[in-house]
């Protein structure tokens, strides 16, 4: 049995690169970016008016001339005015392009037009007032988001005003998720007295979907020739293998011996935490990796988030950092190993993350997880943990 510090840097010690694709700039949300982006213009792209209101030469302001002559009107789109006649301003709308012959834009709001005149009634108009003036942002040809980002609906507004419609993203995994056991059935069954739907396999999909990776789902049975056959051609056709079940110490646990006959090394199997105490994580050289959590939904999804989402976000390029709060309860727990707490999150008047133990019915009660934000990490080497002190959480939403 090995610490779950040891389990996560045999882990996150696998890495694998998934390669890059081209996609439409509007399919990226939620990708990271595997190219710089670049500005094709400066930005702004021109002398570009934010108020509505008039434009006026400032050195006319300045010399004490307050009413202007109104020689034309411009609005956003059109091609700039250029009225060289002294005394003379013109009426100008937001994201219009400035005409050369102007500087300064004084606000509707600060001026009255009568008969064609306009007189300026506010005191303090500053030269250059209310224009984002060209390449004032970034100038062509520099990079206005780096490579490794992680696209946000602003980063692919940016795409689209620099002319990117296509983008260079890291390519999603090939994944499979297969369950095992026979006493499973599908969610659209009637399922017999002494059988159960199968729910691993949707929980550890959600957690995949929420990277953009759509996995293929299978079910085997418990005989190993079966499972057997089934893993050959996964390994052959996928990445990543998920698989939930047939990995502790019953008759008809097959996976671990099944895995190791086809060539894939153990790195981990049985950790020292409650639960998901009989976990297995292995990998074929320069192959597949495989990551077979137990068949105990709470263990499944606990192993899920501790183990396989930190090593999606490594091999993917996510950025993570590690979550912590403050436990607001009292837990004892003797066994020399650790333990995932559920807990549920909130912050407190003084905006600490605060976690609140929620224990419902013990490991087996995997609808007690609808209820609960995170498993909170309680080291073995302690017995009691006492209220007041953070720890690190591991988030299920
Ligand atoms: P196992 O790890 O195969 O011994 O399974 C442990 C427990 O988890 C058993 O009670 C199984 O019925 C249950 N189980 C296994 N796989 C699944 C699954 N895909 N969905 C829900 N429960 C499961
Ligand atoms: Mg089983």
């Amino acid at each position: 049995m090995i610490s779950v510090t040891e389990t996560e840097q045999k882990i996150l010690g696998v890495y694998r690169d998934f390669g890059t694709e081209s996609l439409s700039f509007r399919e990226t949300l939620g990708r990271i970016l595997a190219e710089d982006i670049c500005a094709d213009r400066d930005l702004p792209p021109y002398d570009r008016v934010t108020m509505d209101g008039i434009a006026i030469r400032y050195s006319e302001y300045a010399s004490g001339m307050r009413s202007f002559r109104v020689a034309g009107i411009q609005a956003a789109g059109e091609k700039p005015l250029n009225i060289e006649e002294p005394g003379t301003c013109i009426e100008i709308m937001t994201g219009a392009a400035m005409p050369a012959a102007f500087d300064t834009v004084v606000r509707y709001e600060d001026i009255r037009i009568e008969n064609g005149m306009v007189t300026i009634h506010y005191p303090e108009i500053k030269q250059k007032h209310n224009v984002h003036y060209r390449g004032s942002d970034k100038q062509k040809g520099c990079i206005v988001v780096q490579a490794g980002a992680l696209i946000t609906p602003a980063i692919i507004g940016i795409a689209a005003s620099v002319g990117k419609s296509e983008l260079m993203v890291k390519k999603m995994p090939r994944v499979a998720i297969l369950s095992t056991g026979d006493e499973l059935v599908d969610v659209k069954d009637t399922p017999n007295e002494w059988q159960i739907r199968r729910s691993n396999t949707y929980v550890l999909e959600g957690f995949l979907r929420k990277f953009g990776i759509r996995p293929d789902l299978f079910h085997i049975t418990d005989q190993p020739e079966v499972i057997k056959a089934q893993l050959e051609k996964c390994l052959a056709a996928y990445d990543i293998l998920l698989l939930s079940g047939g990995i502790s110490m019953g008759k008809f646990d097959h996976l671990p011996e099944v895995l190791t006959s086809l060539g894939v090394d153990c790195l981990v199997h049985k950790v020292n935490q409650r639960p998901g105490k009989p976990f297995w994580f292995g990998a074929k050289v320069n192959g597949s990796v495989v990551f077979a959590f137990p068949g105990n939904p709470v263990s499944a999804t606990l192993c899920m988030v501790r183990y396989g989402v930190p090593w999606l976000q490594k091999c993917l390029g996510h950025k993570s950092q590690s979550d912590f709060a403050v436990l607001d309860g009292e837990i004892t727990f003797k066994p020399n190993m650790t333990w995932f707490q559920q807990v549920r999150l909130h912050y407190d008047a003084s905006g600490v993350l605060t976690a609140t133990p929620n224990t419902g019915n013990g490991s087996g009660d995997f609808s007690n997880l609808a209820e609960s934000d995170a498993f909170m990490e309680l080291p073995a080497e302690k017995e009691k943990f006492s209220r007041g002190v953070a720890y690190r959480i591991w988030r299920l939403n």
